[in-house]
Order: C-alpha cells, then structure tokens, then sequence
C-alpha cells in the first residue's frame, strides 16, 4: 500500500519587524525527516524561504542578498493593522514569500493526506491563520494539524481561532506522528527518542546558507520569564556523536558552512558534551563558522572551553547577561552575575575572540526593570569593549513572570497573544513613551558602533 503524503507548511511571519537572523523551522524538519525515514511522501512549504525560486525572479535577484554569515532581510509586505494595534506608530508586515506564489506553489502540489502546520511566536497567529485558510480552500477535505510554540503556549487560543482540525500540544514527536498514522489510516508505531532522531531534513531546501542545530532540548535553568520549560520540561542532551556527523553531514553532503546553535544550555555539561563535539570537529579538519542567536551562560565558559569555541570557528557569540541589576539577576533567576560575565570575557578575549564576534543582551521592557537601568546594562557592555544587543521582553503565557503580572494587575491572563509582541508589551502595559525607547535604541546603536 502507498504510504500517505504530508504536507508540511511553515507559515509567514506577521510583526512590525522580522529578520532571517538564522531561522529554520527545526522542530518541522525533524518531523519531515522521521517520516521520510518511515517511508511517506513529504512536501514542504516553507513561506520564509528567501531562496524561493519565483520571490527571487519578483525581487530581480540571482540569489538572496545576504549579510555576512547568511543572515538577512525578508520581504517585507504591508498588511492592515489589526485594530487592537493601531496605535503603535510602526508598519505592520507580512514577512516572507507573496500569497500569490504561496497560492502558485500550493498549485504543485498533489493531494496531500494531511497537512502540518507549524507555529514560532505567539504573536506571529496572523501568519498561520493566514495559511490555514488558504490551504482550507485548497485542500478542504485534508485534516490540518497546527503545531509548535504558539500552538502550545495558547493551545485554547488555536483551539478556538486557528481553524486547524487538530492542535498539538508540546513537542512529543511520536503523539504528533500517531495523530497522522491515526488521520491517514496508517497502524504503524512510532517509538522515536527526542535525543535521537534522525538528522533534520535541511535538504528539502533547494537552496540554504546555514543550517540549525540544536544539540540539547531544553534549560537546566528556570529564569522567571522564559518558556523553555514550558516547551521542554526536561533538559535532554544529545550524544555528542549523533551532532558531529550532523555537522559533517551537513558540511560536506549539503555545502553548509554556516551552523546556528539553537540550544537553549549549549554549554551545560561542557567536559561531557559541547566540548567533545567541538574537539572532534577540529579533528575532522572542519572549518565552519558557528553562532548562537539564542545566547549563551557566561557562568560556563572557562578556559579550555573557549580555546575550543574559538579553534572549531564560533563566529557569532552573544553572551546572555540580561542586566547588571544584581537583585533583579537574583530574582529572575540568578543565572549570572556582572562578575561572572566579566570573567567570562576575559577568558573569551584570551582565546581569541574579538570585539567583532562577540555581543551581550541586554533585557529592555522587563516589569520592574526601569529605563534607566537598561541605559546602564548597555554603557556597561560597552564599556567592556563588546556590542550591546537589546532583547525586548515579550510576556509568555505560563511563566512565572507572566503569573505574577496577571496578580499585579498589569496584564489579563486572557489577552490576546498579539499583545504579547514585544513591541507592543512595553509601550501598551508598561507605558513606555516612543522617545524613551528610540533614545535607547540610538544609545545600543553607537554601543554597537564603538565597541
Ligand atoms: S538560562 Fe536561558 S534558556 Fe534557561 S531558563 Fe534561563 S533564560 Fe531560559
């Protein structure tokens, strides 16, 4: 019996500002990647793609116009603000490829018997609602199932509005993958460990620059504002082999020179993991370049370890610092302190790293935390010779942050997730004015320049 097809969709982006700083849907590729490796047929929309071959002929373009490392611009598409926002004075956009080649690319593709949907930002439904309805006029009789992180941190939120016949809640790889074979008639078991699954399928791309990995699910830690738990209740690592011939697969089989870390611990258990990963990649005589969008603990660097960060080819290292308010690094979670930062960049600077590769974030809009201790978080890192990055804090329903702002009356635990967008949170509930947040955003700017 032919086995079923799936079609595999990652929505648009819908914000005020969106950037390609190495974005992949992974959790959507490790699925497409189990279900090849099980025998279905996959296809694969990726509305993000900005090596779609008909938004490159629309933008007169051979290849995307990357910035250094493979990062870059999406198109950027003005859509109507919905009305809860009009009054944040920014334009609002749809990011990614045109409906009209979303509708032309849907036009390849042969009935599929279920489609997957993935979800990033809560704020981002606009997006995937946006998909849905077009793949419900197209396909009407194939069950779509939404998942990933909106999906699962506003599960009744998609439940209600998403228009999706089915939405997933977690990340548990073989109930999304029984949920198909349920759909599709299908009796096989799944039995697949997170730890190992196989590789993503980063070769359903025709064209890619970098490629994501992550070698951990999860945090040890639990900072009162972040979601990893949430979406990870246990921190997983991966063996360190498993990730070597990932990169060397990658590296040599598809052309990726550019790796992402999407870890959320990289460093965690860095004698028994990162470094052993890092070690055999220099033996392999692999010259990547590697970066960590999602920041990594100054706490764990030490010196061996940044010898090996330096020597495998990190080229992007953003350093998670937060603030340099001690009582707030206390109370959200205590996962640094200025100290342990300061000791950290000595040692990165020793092994090599220079100002160029090297950044901090900077927290900016977190409750309680004032203006113009953000102002002092960034002339701190500047001051240390590195760039500061501002992170603007955006509230995750379930969180503990979350809960005591609904306790505090800041915010409702029913508001709708678009108020969750981090540039709205701070000017709707916390009452920043516009020219508090450019003065800052000018100060991290000549910040970036002089460091
Ligand atoms: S250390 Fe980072 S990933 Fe871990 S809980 Fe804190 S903010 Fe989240």
């Amino acid at each position: 019996m032919e086995k079923p097809h799936i079609l595999l969709i990652n929505p648009w982006i819908y914000d005020f500002a969106a950037h390609d700083l190495w974005m992949k849907p992974l959790g959507l590729l490790y699925i497409a990647s189990v279900l090849r490796e099980e025998g279905y047929k996959i296809s694969f929309i990726d509305c993000l793609d900005r090596y779609n071959t008909e938004l490159l002929k629309l933008q007169n373009l051979e290849r995307p116009k990357n910035k250094k490392y493979g990062s870059g611009h999406f198109l950027r598409t003005e859509v109507r603000k919905p009305d809860i926002l009009k009054d944040i004075p920014r334009r609002y956009c749809r990011y990614g490829i045109t409906e009209e080649i979303f509708i032309e690319e849907l036009k390849k593709i042969s009935h599929p018997d279920a489609i997957l949907v993935t979800s990033m930002m809560t704020y981002w439904y606009p997006g995937v609602f946006r998909a849905i309805e077009f793949l419900k006029d197209k396909f009407p009789n194939t069950p779509i199932i939404l998942g990933g992180i909106y999906a699962t941190l506003c599960h009744d939120h998609a439940l209600n509005n998403s228009g999706a016949d089915f939405v997933f809640n977690g990340n548990d790889i073989n109930g999304t993958l029984a949920l198909i074979n349920k759909l599709t008639g299908i009796e096989n078991q799944f039995r697949y460990s997170i730890s190992e699954l196989p590789s993503p399928a980063f070769d359903l791309y025709q064209n890619i620059d970098y490629a994501c990995i992550s070698t951990s699910f999860g945090c040890p830690y639990q900072c009162t504002y972040c979601a990893s738990k949430l979406l990870y209740p246990d921190f997983i690592q991966r063996k360190p082999e498993s990730v070597v011939s990932e990169i060397e697969y990658f590296y040599q089989k598809l052309g990726i020179k550019n790796f992402a870390f999407y870890d959320d611990a990289l460093l965690v258990n860095s004698d028994k993991h990162i470094e052993i990963i890092l070690d055999e990649v220099i033996k392999l005589n692999l010259y990547p370049y590697f970066h960590t969008p999602n920041g990594i603990h100054p706490r764990l660097i030490t010196a061996s370890l940044a010898q090996k960060l330096f020597l495998s080819g990190f080229k992007t290292l953003r350093l998670s610092l937060e603030t340099t308010n001690k009582k707030l690094q206390i109370e959200t979670g205590n996962k640094v302190t200025s100290e342990e930062f300061e000791e950290a960049l000595k040692i990165l600077k020793t092994a090599g790293f220079g100002k160029d590769g090297l950044g901090a974030y900077i927290f900016m809009g977190y409750p309680g935390k004032e203006k113009e201790e953000v102002n002092d978080s960034i002339n701190y890192v500047t001051q240390k010779g590195i760039r500061p990055f501002l992170v603007e804090y955006s509230p995750i329903p379930g969180t503990f942050e979350w809960n005591r702002m609904i306790e505090k009356g800041i915010i409702e635990g029913n508001i709708d997730p678009l108020f969750h967008n981090n540039s709205v949170f701070l000017r709707k509930f916390l009452s920043w004015e516009e020219s508090d947040l450019q003065k800052i955003k000018a100060m991290v700017r000549r910040g970036q320049h002089r460091a």
